[in-house]
């Protein structure tokens, strides 16, 4: 008994004990479990550390080899996410079709490059840990929606937007979410923030909007990109431009690949947004290689969903709205320019994905559907009104003919490509829109109607 608890202690005071003992000390008989048990403690006591390294490699060896738990993988967020989207936006069937279709890109991606790189594997019990996230426009159409999926997935996200196109009614629901903060600032003042993601995507969209002050615009877009990387250089983030098709300008090439360097007339009344946004991708390569600032950036196609502006000129906008309201639809010129249709939730996530992959890009993200705006107007009589009239207006100056993305680089890099075609989403918007201009609730029956029917 004694002799245990000699081997106990520490190494001086078992000297000066074993001394003791070796006074007192008479030889017992040998008995035989001793014998097994004597080298077993010695090593136990004198190599200690090897055994603590043992256990830190197995424990890293069950870590690495066994699935993610049932806690938040990067594939299972996402894929709650979409179901929170699909909840809000799509009747259940539609719903399940999309998220089947979803989770088939997601397991195909699973060898790839997406997001495996971009959360890793998150060992069993372990929690992800949020990000904080700026999401410049925040208050617009497409980055409340952003906005939503970065709440949802467990981020904080400071908005910051000058409402100039942007309404607080788009964010609301997040207000008093201690992880949500909302700042009326305007991006071309310098801005202090400490983040770990920035996404940019400040600037009005609809062309009715950025020429109604084309210097403000070009302001915006130059001064706003340039106090956004200043930011992102300083504070270390990963920093996310939201581009557009209209650096393709008036394509000479059809469908338009991310290599092509366009067709942009530079005095044009568009030219303060497409030459904005080429200087805005200009500035955040420059940073990138100068300052070595991680960018990402997306060149965007025509998106539509719930929450764009009701009169913000863009077409799906305005054909929804005025066939809703019985008002002739507005076809601008022939109506045979084409564009390519965009649900918005398709659109997020594939911002998402390149933010979080390890591509720079640029990366066209669209819907490669193309559509001539008399085909868009249709379409918007299947769904709303088959009596709905058309009425012919003069174009627009430097309006381009065609538009339609390759988007093979995003499939290949980012694993992503839409799913959800025009005539599944567009019945999601004119419930949205049905619901903003009537105030009604009619949604249901006509969202199962307009699925039905097309
Ligand atoms: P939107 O007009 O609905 O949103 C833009 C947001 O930016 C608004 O909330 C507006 O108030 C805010 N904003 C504008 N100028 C600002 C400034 N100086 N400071 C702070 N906030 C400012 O447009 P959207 O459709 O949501 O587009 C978002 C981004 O995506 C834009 O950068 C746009 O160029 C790009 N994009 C959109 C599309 C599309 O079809 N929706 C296509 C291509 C590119
Ligand atoms: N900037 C900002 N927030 C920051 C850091 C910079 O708004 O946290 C702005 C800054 O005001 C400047 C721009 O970003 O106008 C570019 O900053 P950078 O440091 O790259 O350039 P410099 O200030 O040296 O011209
Ligand atoms: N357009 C139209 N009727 C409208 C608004 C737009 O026919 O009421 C046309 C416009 O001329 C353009 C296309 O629709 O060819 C897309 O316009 P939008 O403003 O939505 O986006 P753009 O791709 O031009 O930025």
């Amino acid at each position: 008994m004694g002799s245990e608890l000699f081997y106990r202690g520490h190494d001086d005071e078992d000297e000066t004990q074993q001394q003791k003992s070796d006074v007192v000390y008479t030889p017992k008989p040998n008995k035989p479990l001793l014998l097994i048990t004597r080298p077993i403690r010695y090593v136990l006591r004198e190599q200690r550390l090897i055994f603590v390294f043992i256990g830190i490699a197995i424990a890293t060896l069950i870590f690495a080899l066994l699935p993610s738990s049932s806690s938040p993988s990067p594939y299972t967020k996402f894929e709650n996410d979409n179901a929170l989207i699909a909840n809000t936006y799509f009747p259940s069937s539609e719903s399940n079709r999309i998220l089947s279709q979803k989770s088939n890109v997601y397991h195909e991606n699973r060898g790839g490059m997406g997001l495996i790189s971009a959360g890793g594997k998150i060992p069993l019990g372990l929690k992800r840990k949020g990000l904080r996230i700026v999401v410049t426009g925040g208050a617009g159409f497409v980055g409340s929606h952003l906005v939503d999926r970065l709440i949802n997935r467990g981020d904080s996200v400071i908005v910051v937007d000058n409402f100039f196109t942007g309404r607080k009614e788009n964010v609301m629901h997040h207000l008093g979410n201690p992880r949500f903060e909302l700042i009326r600032h305007d991006v071309v003042e310098p801005l202090l923030l400490e983040v770990d993601q920035i996404y940019h995507l400040a600037c009005p969209a609809s062309p009715v909007h950025y020429k109604f002050n084309p210097v403000k615009t070009i302001k915006t877009n130059v001064v706003g990109t340039l106090n956004m990387l200043g930011l992102a250089k300083r504070i270390g983030a990963r920093f996310l431009l939201t581009s557009t098709s209209e650096v393709y300008g008036d394509p000479l090439q059809h469908p338009q690949v991310e290599t092509y360097w366009g067709n942009v007339n530079p005095i044009g009344v568009r030219s303060c947004y497409d030459e904005g946004k080429r200087t805005a991708e200009t500035l955040t390569m420059d940073y990138h290689r100068g300052a070595g600032v991680e960018v990402r950036i997306a060149r965007i196609f025509n998106t539509y969903g719930p929450r764009m502006g009701i009169d913000d000129g863009r077409v799906v906008s305005n054909f929804v709205a005025q066939a809703l309201r019985k008002e002739p639809m507005t076809v601008y010129g022939d109506g045979k320019q084409t564009r390519s249709f965009q649900y918005v939730s398709d659109l997020v996530e594939g911002l998402m994905r390149l933010m979080e992959g390890e591509h720079v890009g640029p990366f066209n993200l669209g819907n490669p559907g193309e559509f001539t705006m008399m085909e868009l107007a249709q379409v918007v009589q299947e769904t709303i009104d088959p009596n709905a009239k058309i009425e012919y207006r003069p174009n627009t100056e430097d309006d381009p003919h065609k538009r339609k993305p390759d988007i093979s680089k995003a499939k290949e890099l980012l694993g992503w490509e839409p799913a959800v075609s025009l005539r599944k989403g567009l019945p999601l918007m004119v419930s949205d829109f049905r619901q903003r201009i009537f105030g009604d609730h009619k949604d249901s029956a006509d969202l199962s109607m307009a699925t039905t029917t097309s």
